[in-house]
């Protein structure tokens, strides 16, 4: 991608309205656009990076064994009326409107009821199981706080997956397969050493849920650790009876600022239950499906990231979620070397941002560095002399200059 075919404008300042860092830089930086207070649009920058996290998570959730789908953002009253999910008493975040006929429809907060509903339309048999679905959806949620940037959207992305088991058993395998999945989402986005499996609470059938929470300055969570991080525990769940069961003592616990990057659920029988959703096993006797429910906050860890990989100059991204690996500035009348190089990394496979505005070289480097392009690379009429080019890594001071010709081998070699 070429700069001027770019229509973003990087910013000095952060809008005075907004108080979260990563809002502040990812608007600074071009990445986010702020609608409304938690409503952010994602830029043809910022949606490079959601790419690249829903990639990460798309992998390691097929390699679990799950089925992409997606639902729809509008949702039927009765789907959610059957586990009294409809009333505004019972869930406070609800979007609702109405159709033209008076009809009313929710916009969805999560899709539990409504994946449910149309698994239970093909799953009839023992045979038919288990299933393992997922989505990338866009969630509403009507949020009373919104002071967290694109970590706490009225509108946001969230993967969320289902499984549909047989029995306990089943449900136990996949639900472990999953949280060490989820654990390796975390590692390749950078975040994997700062994110702990967090006891919550539960819901109906279980004690606990598990939550994934990542150690954030800005993170809303309080999480009490303990001295070898082996016991993670959400404050909501810190009482004698849990630190009895988890044979931690309260005096080994710390406090701990987190953010919830992700979530995960059982719900035994109770939902499928409450709405029928039953196989008939191998002795023709009906039973009720083993369901769980498991969530990332698709945005809120773009968020994460961005609170947490940053310095003065903005923003620092990982090399496995950042737009783009390169940032290639020209510097003077070198056009025509500029764009065979620009070309030449970009039939090497290499994603190149390239600055080709008529622009001070301070501008090209100081937006380089604000958007948190790993490597930046800069040609000029002085390293053209040497028929090199200079690199330099977003995360360190040194320059170096490289051959034109080993260029291309030399990125693809950088790590990060
Ligand atoms: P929170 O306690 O932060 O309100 P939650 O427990 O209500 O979140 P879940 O229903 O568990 O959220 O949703 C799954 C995941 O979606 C969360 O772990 C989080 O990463 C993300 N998420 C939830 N609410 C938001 C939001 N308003 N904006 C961005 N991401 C969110
Ligand atoms: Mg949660």
């Amino acid at each position: 991608m070429k700069r001027t075919q770019l229509f973003i404008k990087t910013r000095k300042d952060a809008p005075a309205d907004e108080v979260a860092k990563n809002a502040q830089l990812l608007i600074r930086a071009g990445f986010v656009y702020k609608v409304m207070a938690g409503v952010y649009a994602y830029t043809p920058l910022g949606i490079r990076v959601i790419e690249k996290i829903k990639q990460i998570v798309r992998e390691e959730m097929d390699a679990i064994g799950g089925a992409e789908l997606i639902m729809t953002a509008l949702q039927r009253p009765d789907t959610w009326q059957t586990t009294k999910r409809w009333d505004d008493d019972v869930v406070d975040v609800w979007f609702k409107t109405q159709l033209k006929d008076g009809q009313e429809v929710g916009l969805a907060w999560s899709h539990e009821e409504a994946i449910i509903e149309m698994m239970k339309q093909h799953i009839s048999s023992y045979k038919d199981l288990p299933q393992y679905v997922y989505q990338h959806q866009t969630k509403f949620r009507n949020e009373l706080r919104s002071k967290s940037g694109i970590m706490r959207g009225r509108e946001f992305v969230m993967k969320d997956m289902y499984s549909v088991c047989l029995d306990e058993k089943q449900h136990e395998t996949f639900y472990s397969a999953c949280t060490n999945a989820y654990m390796r989402v975390f590692e390749r986005l950078g975040i994997g050493e700062d994110t702990f499996v967090t006891f919550a609470s539960g819901g109906a059938f279980t004690k606990f849920s598990h939550e994934f929470q990542t150690i954030c300055d800005a993170g809303e969570d309080t999480v009490y650790m303990n001295s070898d991080r082996s016991v993670v525990l959400n404050e909501e769940v810190l009482n004698e009876d849990t630190l009895k069961e988890l044979g931690v003592s309260r005096d080994d616990l710390t406090p701990v600022t987190t953010a919830e990057v992700g979530n995960i659920f059982n719900f035994g029988t109770q939902k499928s239950e409450e709405m029928d959703f039953s196989y008939t096993d191998k002795e023709g006797k009906k039973q009720f499906v083993y369901l769980g429910s498991y969530g990332i906050g698709i945005t809120r860890v773009m968020g994460v990231i961005a609170e947490k990989m940053s310095d003065d100059k903005g923003l620092v991204w990982h090399a496995n979620v950042a737009p783009y690996k390169v940032y290639l500035a020209s510097i003077g009348d070198v056009s025509a070397d500029a764009e065979n190089l620009y070309k030449s990394l970009k039939s090497s496979n290499i994603e190149v941002l390239y600055d080709d505005r008529d622009a001070r070289p301070g501008d090209k480097f100081a937006d380089a560095d604000l958007m948190g392009i790993p490597i930046r690379v800069v040609i000029s009429s002085r390293t053209l002399e040497e028929q090199s080019v200079e690199v330099k890594l977003r995360s360190s001071e040194d320059t170096r200059l490289v051959s034109l010709g080993d260029i291309s081998n030399y990125i693809a070699s950088i790590e990060q």
